[in-house]
């Protein structure tokens, strides 16, 4: 099993107004700060997982890619780091020089919506343009947030058409199925082979989770979905059961059942490979 969407909240890597906002939309705390063998523990289940470091200065996570390199270099054969990058900040691309010459960081990520920018905003010209060139795949936050000053404007999965247009050879994953857009997802992805979604932090909505499966499998794109949990929002195992799990639901009711060949194939996708990591 590989978890290409995880997050190593340390202390001190995002605001407390970050915190008070999550457990907000939670009703209830939220415990997003782990440890190292907290986060070591949830990962047992997997052979490699991706460490997204999260910068997005707008809604306060400010996590130091060194922080992140550092921490997966613990396990090298196990942990791959993707460089947190936030292009609104001055000199976002010396940042992005150091999280890959000095980090020797495999990929980025973005946040378009907590941030606060549009993904297809031609500052980003040049970090795009480097990713392309060197192969580097760039996941991105898609979907909705709790976050009161992060603009939805910013986060519908049409939006990446153009970026895909421009860099049709730039890999790109968009996270989340693009919750509750999973229906742009479903057209963007069928048409657009660069372009990747992943299924991570959706298993607690079990309803909305079996009608966005049963659009991709109508639209036969099981094939574009990678495995990942976000954690710690939640955990690889308890996201590989709630997929499994899904079918449950529908016991006595005529609807339509999800394939579960295709639900494993997804749980044990080689992301890696597909990715070029
Ligand atoms: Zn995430």
């Amino acid at each position: 099993m590989i978890d290409i969407h995880t997050h190593f909240f340390y202390e001190g890597g995002h605001t407390e107004s970050f915190q008070n906002e999550a457990d907000l939309a939670r009703g209830a705390p939220v415990k997003l700060t782990v440890s190292a063998a907290e986060f070591d523990a949830a990962m047992q289940p997997v052979d490699r997982a991706i460490v997204l470091a999260c910068r997005a200065l707008r809604v306060g996570m400010h996590q130091d890619n060194n922080v992140i390199a550092r921490f997966a270099a613990r396990s090298p054969a196990k942990y791959v780091a993707f460089a947190g990058i936030d292009p609104c900040e001055e000199n976002f691309m010396d940042e992005l020089e150091h999280c890959l010459g000095d980090l020797k960081m495999r990929g980025v990520k973005l946040l378009p919506m907590y941030a606060g920018f549009d993904p297809r905003d031609t500052r980003l010209n040049p970090l795009y343009e480097r990713c392309t060139r060197e192969k580097l795949p760039v996941l991105f936050h898609s979907g909705t947030t709790f976050c009161r000053d992060a603009p939805l404007r910013f986060t519908k999965p049409t939006l990446w058409e153009e970026v895909a247009e421009r860099f049709p050879d730039l890999k790109m994953v968009l996270a989340h199925l693009g919750h509750p857009w999973e229906h742009e997802m479903v057209a963007l992805i069928r048409k657009q082979p660069n372009i990747w979604t992943d299924v991570s932090a959706l298993h607690y909505r079990p309803w909305q989770f079996y009608n966005s499966l049963m659009l991709v499998q109508e639209y036969g794109v099981w094939n574009k979905l990678l495995f990942g949990s976000d954690f710690p929002v939640t955990t690889p195992q308890a996201q590989a059961q709630g997929m499994r799990a899904l079918n449950k639901m529908l016991e006595g009711t005529r609807l339509p059942r999800l394939n579960m060949d295709a639900i494993e194939q997804v749980i044990e996708r080689d992301s890696f490979k597909l990715l070029g990591i």
